[in-house]
């Protein structure tokens, strides 16, 4: 098969990512072989390909947002017929013992394993992924609205529950890309009014179109103090922004596995009054599962840009510049 590759990390429009001929993967005893439909591109994908992230398998398939069909499986697989619509996501293993599986935490796993980063992800015709990592996808989904939901959805899910917001609360979002235009449609369908401040004005626009209170530029504050903010965008200078617009008690999350250094913090302003700065870390399966539940619940839908698979350095080229709003869905046409 013909599938990305990282071949040497770094700037993506310098041909970072190439197409090269892989055998097809053979599944190991525990894993499914996926036919890939379509598969979303996600920031971390670029930082895999410029080396933001270390190398942890080279020439690696990058991809973990893939909605694809069974097409074979290991040994000791059961409860997956091939031809079963099927999401892999970012969160490929773990050990399932340390104190953290133990503890539900299974994203903080010091041995877990990640899609597109550990493993050939699904910027190919054909991925593998553990079946008990596997996920079942809500019918009513086609493959191309699903795919943004597998990491971009679940992320930004797990950074709102991160971000403590109380019911009816006021929610503040620093960037608006692929996962927080998910993350807004669950707050605003759980009852929050959102705050949106971003630079672009396309995703401003976006944001007030599917139903945020205000829109304003990153550097501007909200119109009113906010209980829980979420930063998407991989800015570390906003950190102290975001925090200065929290009113009492308020939770800062920082959605983002990469971001630039974030500058001293002033103790009075950014910080005192019980005011939290957290991070998120991947996510659970069942994030995932709780994710995927709500969205179809509430028809939580990306807004999506097709590119098909053989232009997927273009579509993270795009991705840097910021030529989209919403979230690039690849669509296989590599056979
Ligand atoms: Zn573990
Ligand atoms: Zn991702």
């Amino acid at each position: 098969m013909r599938a990305w590759s990282v071949v040497a990390p770094g700037p993506v429009e310098e041909g970072s990512l190439r197409l090269l001929g892989k055998p097809v993967p053979v599944p190991g005893d525990d894993e499914l072989l996926v036919h890939v439909r379509a598969c979303g591109v996600c920031r971390t994908d670029l930082h895999v390909a410029e080396g933001d992230l270390p190398v942890h398998r080279p020439g690696v398939t990058p991809g973990h947002e893939v909605v694809g069909v069974v097409a074979g499986f290991g040994a000791s697989v059961r409860g997956f017929p091939v031809g079963e619509r099927v999401g892999v996501a970012w969160l490929r293993r773990t050990d399932g013992s340390c104190v953290h599986c133990t503890r539900g935490a299974e994203n903080l796993c010091p041995a877990s394993q990640y899609t597109g980063w550990d493993a050939d992800g699904g910027y190919a015709p054909y991925t593998t992924v553990p079946a008990a990592f596997a996920h079942r996808l809500p019918g009513g989904l086609d493959d191309v609205a699903a795919a943004p939901l597998l990491c971009a959805g679940i992320i930004g899910y797990r950074a709102l529950r991160r971000a403590a917001l109380p019911p009816g609360g006021r929610l503040g979002l620093y960037g608006f890309g692929g996962s927080a235009h998910l993350c807004a449609q669950v707050a605003l369908a759980e009852g929050a009014r959102v705050h949106v401040l971003t630079r672009a004005a396309a995703a401003r626009r976006l944001a007030l179109e599917l139903g945020a209170t205000s829109a304003r530029d990153p550097n501007d504050l909200p119109p009113e103090p906010l209980d829980s903010a979420i930063l998407f965008a991989p800015v570390g200078d906003l950190v102290p922004v975001a925090l200065r617009a929290l009113d009492r008690g308020g939770v800062l999350a920082i959605a983002g596995i990469h971001l630039s250094d974030v500058p001293p913090l002033r103790y009075e302003s950014e910080l005192f009054y019980e005011k939290e700065l957290r991070s998120v870390t991947s996510n659970t399966r069942e994030d995932a599962r709780e994710f995927l539940a709500l969205a179809a619940r509430h028809g939580v839908r990306a807004t999506t840009h097709i590119y098909s698979l053989s232009e997927a350095a273009r579509a993270l080229t795009d991705l840097k510049a910021g030529r989209f709003d919403g979230a690039a869905v690849l669509v296989n046409d590599l056979a």
